[in-house]
């Protein structure tokens, strides 16, 4: 490609906007430009990158033996209905009406539209398993569209679905595309985590997550630093500490805490370590359906915590007998039960249960609320001054925390969410009633499975991981040209054209994807290097006029940006740059 002939749209500055450096570096390379509120044009430079993406899982998809197919993104309303999620589903689908008043959506994912495919096409056991993809736009009106095209609300997903005559079979299947996955990410030339995101519940339904670790994620991830163990950080299990409460030697005793109500002031204000101090948090308690039409009001629970860990809502309301959805007790509710601000509130002499987490349950000689305002006790122990109904695990992991699977300890990194694969049963298969003849004639619900990439927040997650302060640098796999050569002068030296041009043409003839740099003078040198470094190229050649008086051409790689380049022999260039492509 020539410089004269591409769509260089490479800005000075990043547009105010842009918060996170995938989304500054897209647009300021000219890869992307808004249309509106999470719709974006990918610019030619922007689309050679999504396109190798593309390519890389479609060839993975092909070699785990998926089929790909090309459904609409415009779906009827009919078939969201059958599957009960055209209720379901918020704001986030888009409907839309035709000229005839009919309902449609703009399709957010495809398990109806699949899943009304497989019913017709698939009949007979003999047939499955049978895994479709395809490589199409989705559209999700999200509430906060943003970070570019990371979370955009039109996107590009590669979407998988199979179908199976039993879950054995579809295990077999969701082990190929977890081995998929991690080939795809692992050539993308990503840092990334496949995360257990299983939820645990009843039925529990397998599903892993692959995250791109990069300080921009939205999600928190633990992993062990010695196994494969990840999870989302709402999801890890905070085992029980392996030593024994230590001995109660302290004397229970009342302090004024006047105006003391955050665990920060109360650890400032006696001097004691966070962790010394517990903290306890009001929740509401489960109301059977009879208790709440009777308008009885929810018990309330006490939950115990440390107070340098955070309390993990998720797994609060999995426990039996709290409210889920969590519910805070109003400060109302609070005050009128136990007479303090919630501030002063702590477990001894409760009436109502106390849960504690298996932290705080092992915490001797501890400081917490009184129930009274403008005091806590300190020199607080378990059983000799309080009791607790059960011990549970209720706080969030932190770093350094033993992993659940009994290997190593826990590191915590943010993640991008780029894949997700799951097994979902029958929950649509069911629904629509897809069923195929098992060996005795019948009629059998097929199990499916769905797996998910985010083909266009790839492409974001890889420049989290790989940019410098000039630019993007694109790992091998992603780059939208290999290799630049940077004419300079050339309007005062016709062997800079003759050179560049040579060497443009031999490397095309090896099938590499070239960038010649052939602005004339009005573009200078320095904007011209510039330009290079901000797009990333891995590789690039400078021939100017002064150089090649000596025979001399320069050489520098992307990721040596430190080093000088290096200045070569004009008759070696070519060898030279074989190597460095490995050809
Ligand atoms: P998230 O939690 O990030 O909203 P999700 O759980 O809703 O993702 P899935 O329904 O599993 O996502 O979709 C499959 C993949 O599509 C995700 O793993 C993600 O990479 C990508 N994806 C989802 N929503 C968006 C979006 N708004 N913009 C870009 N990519 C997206
Ligand atoms: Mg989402």
């Amino acid at each position: 490609m020539r410089a004269s002939q591409f769509l260089i749209a490479t800005l000075k500055e990043s547009p105010s906007d842009a918060v996170v450096k995938s989304h500054q570096l897209m647009l300021r390379a000219g890869m992307i430009r808004k249309l509106a509120s999470g719709l974006y044009t990918w610019l030619p430079l922007g689309l050679r990158t999504l396109r190798k993406v593309e390519t890389i899982i479609r060839e993975e998809m092909e070699e785990a033996g998926a089929l790909e197919v090309l459904m609409p993104i415009v779906q009827p309303s009919e078939l969201w209905e059958e599957s009960g999620r055209w209720f379901e589903y918020g704001g986030e689908l888009m409907r839309i009406k035709d000229r005839h008043n009919r309902d449609f959506c703009m399709g957010p994912t495809a398990e109806e539209v699949i899943t009304d495919l497989a019913r017709n096409e698939l009949s007979s056991y003999k047939q499955l398993p049978k895994n479709f993809y395809q490589i199409q736009t989705k559209f999700r009106d999200e509430t906060r569209p943003r970070f570019g095209i990371m979370r955009s609300r039109e996107f590009l997903m590669k979407d998988a679905y199979s179908f199976h005559a039993n879950a054995d079979c579809l295990n077999d299947t969701y082990q190929r595309m977890h081995k998929a996955y991690n080939k795809i990410f692992t050539r993308l030339g990503l840092d990334f985590r496949p995360v257990n995101a299983d939820s645990g519940s009843i039925g529990g339904a397998l599903s892993h997550e692959f995250h791109v670790l990069a300080s921009s994620g939205e999600d928190d991830i633990a992993f062990s630093d010695t196994s494969d163990y990840a999870a989302n950080v709402e999801m890890a299990e905070a085992i029980a500490p392996s030593f024994e409460r230590p001995d109660a030697t302290d004397t229970l005793t009342c302090v004024e805490t006047t105006d003391q109500n955050t665990i920060e002031d109360v650890s400032q204000y006696l001097s004691v370590n966070r962790n010394q101090v517990l903290k306890t948090v009001i929740v509401e308690g489960e109301l059977s359906e009879k208790e709440q039409k009777d308008g009885l009001s929810a018990p309330l629970v006490a939950l115990v915590l440390r107070g340098d860990h955070e309390l993990n809502e998720l797994k609060a309301e999995k426990i039996d007998g709290i409210a889920a959805p969590l519910v805070f007790a109003s400060e109302e509710r609070i005050v009128k039960l136990l007479g303090c601000q919630p501030g002063f509130v702590g477990p001894k002499d409760l009436s109502i249960d106390v849960l504690v987490d298996r932290s705080a349950a092992v915490v001797a000689n501890f400081v917490c609320g009184s129930n009274e305002d403008d005091k806590h006790l300190t020199g607080a122990n378990w059983q000799r001054d309080m009791t607790f109904t059960r011990v549970e695990d209720l706080r969030n992991v932190i770093d350094g925390d033993a992993s659940p699977d009994g290997e190593g300890t826990l590191n915590i990194k943010r993640g991008i969410e780029v894949g997700h694969i799951f097994q979902i049963g029958d929950k649509y298969s069911k629904a629509l009633k897809a069923t195929v003849l098992d060996e005795n004639g019948k009629a059998k619900v097929m199990h499916m499975g769905c797996y998910g990439i985010g083909v266009s927040r790839v492409v974001a997650a890889a420049i989290e991981q790989n940019f410098d302060d000039r630019g993007i640098i694109w790992p091998k796999a992603l780059a939208p040209f290999q290799i630049s050569i940077v004419q300079i002068d050339a309007h005062k030296s016709p062997e800079v054209i003759e050179r560049s041009e040579a060497l443009y043409q031999a490397l095309k003839d090896l099938n590499v994807e070239v960038f010649l740099d052939d602005r004339d003078k009005k573009t200078s040198p320095g904007v011209k290097f510039a330009d290079a470094e901000l797009m990333g190229f891995p590789h690039r050649v400078v021939m100017s006029s002064r150089g090649l008086k000596n025979g001399i051409v320069e050489y520098k790689g992307r990721e040596d940006e430190k080093g000088d380049a290096v200045e070569l022999p004009c008759d070696d260039i070519l060898n030279f740059v074989k190597s460095k492509l490995d050809l």
